[in-house]
């Protein structure tokens, strides 16, 4: 599958260039061109890396990044911007910045920049190890689920359902896609056993929290996210 970036930029000339440059090399992009969209899509789709142009029309990349990482903690995120003194950068890390990119820049560096951030994740995946949103913490080779340093214990298909819930935080899931990932047998769409599922890991999770990570969006599906 080939990794999906999500270009927020507003200037034509310099979307396509980036797009056209990464599409040649394999990734799969979608364009922003305002920050509303940006940040929009950045919650809604499947995205494994965020290139945020700082001056955008209407809100700014820095507003769509604090937008993003209010619901999404792990989600790589570059910043391009022709700002270049130290102050806009400390405020582009402040925010939740992964790497920050000066423009006019090459597009080769760019590359290297989105290799970089991308193999990271990779690796994270990979090694399997942690994924984590605030004070939850699960670590998929020890399976373990760690919640403000108390472990709690989940059977292997709530432990499978928040993993699913982890690695696509800040995603709102619908019952047939929790279905299609962590029940193998047939799934009767008509059955109501996701909601008693989640049912069962929300009262492990977040019963006895003031924060709620597990939401209920009406309509739609489940989410894992800091607010509702
Ligand atoms: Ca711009």
């Amino acid at each position: 599958m080939p990794t999906r970036v999500l270009l927020v930029e507003d200037e034509p000339k310099v979307s396509a260039f980036i797009r056209r440059g990464l599409e040649e090399e394999g990734y799969a992009v979608s364009v922003a061109y305002d920050g509303a969209m940006g940040a929009r899509l950045a919650l809604e789709q499947e995205v494994d890396l965020l290139i945020l142009d700082v001056i955008l029309p209407g809100q700014s990349g820095l507003d769509v990044l604090r937008a993003v990482r209010a619901q999404n903690q792990t989600l790589p995120v570059l910043l391009l911007t022709a700002l270049g003194t130290t102050q806009d950068k400390l405020l582009g890390f402040d925010g939740g910045a992964d790497d920050y990119l000066v423009k006019p820049f090459d597009f080769a560096e760019l590359l290297a920049r989105v290799r970089a951030l991308t193999r990271r994740r990779d690796r994270s995946v990979a090694k399997g190890s942690q994924l984590s949103l605030a004070d939850l913490t699960l670590d998929t080779a020890a399976k373990t689920v760690v919640r403000a340093g108390q472990p709690i214990k989940l059977t292997a298909r709530e432990f499978n359902l928040l993993e699913l819930l982890l690695r696509h935080q800040g995603r709102v899931l619908s019952r047939g896609e929790i279905a299609e990932h962590t029940w193998e047998e047939s799934f009767d769409a008509g059955s109501n056993v996701i909601d008693v599922y989640v049912n069962y890991l929300r009262n492990k999770v977040d019963k006895g929290f003031d924060q709620k990570l597990i939401h209920t969006v009406v309509g739609m599906g489940y989410v894992l996210r800091l607010s509702a």
